[in-house]
């Protein structure tokens, strides 16, 4: 997904690096850069030449932040730059007191309308919540069916009639609704191939019947300015309220996602990432600006380590784990480091395409714990320290009564060492080293 504009981001963010500070010329470069990747990606012209434009005023002259090289602060530039055109906050479906809540999804024909109607449906049964399905397409039965038949794939009851005139539809629709106490109506519409005037009109009268918390427009990503271009259409003809980006799974550009919530002001609330009815996330700005980026959540990663960690020490340590002279000193470091940022866990969720998919849980330390193993550490000789191997019956001993903890616990510390360097022998857990390794010297 938007494999293209990441690939080229990450060109220019290659340029920027080892600069000492963003001169006006090395500047106009990226932002250039910047330019034709956003425009051979699709995104509307408006739209990029703002996004230019911010950048620039915020990234010109600056001095170099002390913490911070070239490369980062403009990284954390077009990031925010990026949010900011897609939508900023995730935001939830419309509320209401009223049940039934009815929602409407509108689009043109093929979007995925109906698939969007069950994945919402399945969406909001998992939610504990009760939907009722229906199709409000008076000319194309084939398009009833097809809901019909996801609404019994996912069970989730759903409306049929043989009434063919728009009006006493849904009137009998919101009758059968209110009788039965559902949550939420999801009234998939009828769609064209090409707005026309005569569907504006029938969507304007569902509208104003059903009187909907909310009018999603369903707009297929892979069709970029064209779906965009509908959506405003949609939103000055019968006003939207919120934007479900299909086939973004298949979406190598990007311009739909990075142009239609600037152009139609309208959040997007969800994406559909592939054709199973399961396939609909929420929709994060943050994440996707950063997947943009090439760099998985990597930023709040940044953000995190940023405040805690010491880079020095981390980057000694890992060139120690690398060439195995990880020693218990390294092991008590590391360990302190763990605690002061969280869980090993919540980090390795953070680092993108890593293939991650070891547990770290029982690397999480608390303090009182860490205290201990300090002190066992602490009545270590410095040659005991760097090569435990040495360390018989007798120094456990020694290494118990010097740290007041019992020999138990001096085993303990050195059998949760062992693991911890073992662990480093791991293909996956090298491959992780060497990326970081990379990361570094790339920011
Ligand atoms: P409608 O005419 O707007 O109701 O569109 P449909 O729901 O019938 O979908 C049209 C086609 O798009 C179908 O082949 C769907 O399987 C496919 N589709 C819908 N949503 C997605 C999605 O998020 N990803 C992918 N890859 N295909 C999708």
């Amino acid at each position: 997904m938007l494999e293209n504009l990441t690939h080229r981001f990450s060109k220019v963010l290659r340029y920027l690096k080892g600069e000492v500070q963003i001169s006006e010329e090395n500047m106009r470069q990226a932002l250039k850069e910047i330019k034709l990747s956003l425009l051979e990606a699709d995104v509307n012209f408006r739209v990029v030449k703002k996004f230019i434009e911010n950048i620039r005023e915020k990234a010109t002259g600056r001095e170099v932040h002390e913490s911070l090289n070239p490369s980062q602060q403009v990284i954390r530039i077009v990031q925010q730059e990026l949010e900011a055109i897609l939508g900023s906050e995730s935001r939830e479906l419309n509320k209401t007191a009223v049940k039934p809540a009815y929602i409407m999804l509108a689009g043109l024909q093929g979007s995925g309308k109906t698939t969007t109607a069950g994945k919402l449906a399945l969406h909001l049964k998992k939610l504990d919540k009760s939907p009722l399905l229906c199709s409000l397409d008076l000319k194309r039965l084939a398009a009833g069916e097809q809901l019909a038949i996801i609404a019994r794939e996912i069970g989730v009851p759903y409306f049929t009639s043989s009434c063919r005139d728009m009006g006493l539809l849904t009137a009998e629709l919101k009758k059968n609704a209110a009788d039965f106490g559902y949550d939420y109506v999801i009234a998939d519409t009828a769609g064209r191939l090409h707005i026309d005037d005569e569907l504006m009109e029938e969507l304007r009268l569902v509208k104003g019947t059903l009187q909907p918390v909310e009018v999603i427009f369903v707009a297929d990503a892979l069709t970029g300015q064209d779906a965009v271009n509908s959506a405003l259409s949609f939103s000055e003809k019968i006003g939207i309220d919120s934007i479900i980006l299909t086939k973004l799974d298949a979406d190598a550009r990007g311009g739909a996602a990075l142009s239609v919530v600037s152009v139609t002001g309208k959040p997007i609330k969800f994406i559909g990432n592939g054709e199973k009815i399961a396939d609909l996330e929420k929709f994060y700005p943050e994440r996707l600006a950063a997947k943009i980026l090439g760099m998985g959540d990597i930023l709040t990663l940044i953000e995190k380590t940023e405040k805690e960690f010491d880079h020095r020490q981390a980057e000694i340590i890992s060139k120690r784990m690398l060439a195995n002279e990880f020693g218990l000193d390294d092991f008590l470091s590391q360990l302190k480091q763990i605690e002061k940022m969280g869980s090993m866990n919540d980090l390795m969720g953070m680092l993108p395409n890593m293939g991650f998919k070891g547990n770290m849980d029982h690397v999480h330390v608390d303090e009182k714990r860490l205290c201990h193993l300090a002190a066992v550490i602490e009545s270590m000789t410095g040659k005991e320290r760097e090569n435990p191997k040495i360390i018989d019956g007798r120094r456990r001993l020694r290494i118990s009564r010097g740290s007041g903890r019992p020999v138990s616990e001096v085993n303990q510390v050195l059998k949760s060492y062992q693991e911890m360097k073992k662990s480093f022998k791991k293909p996956f857990f090298r491959k992780m080293l060497k990326k970081f390794d990379n990361f570094s010297k790339m920011m």
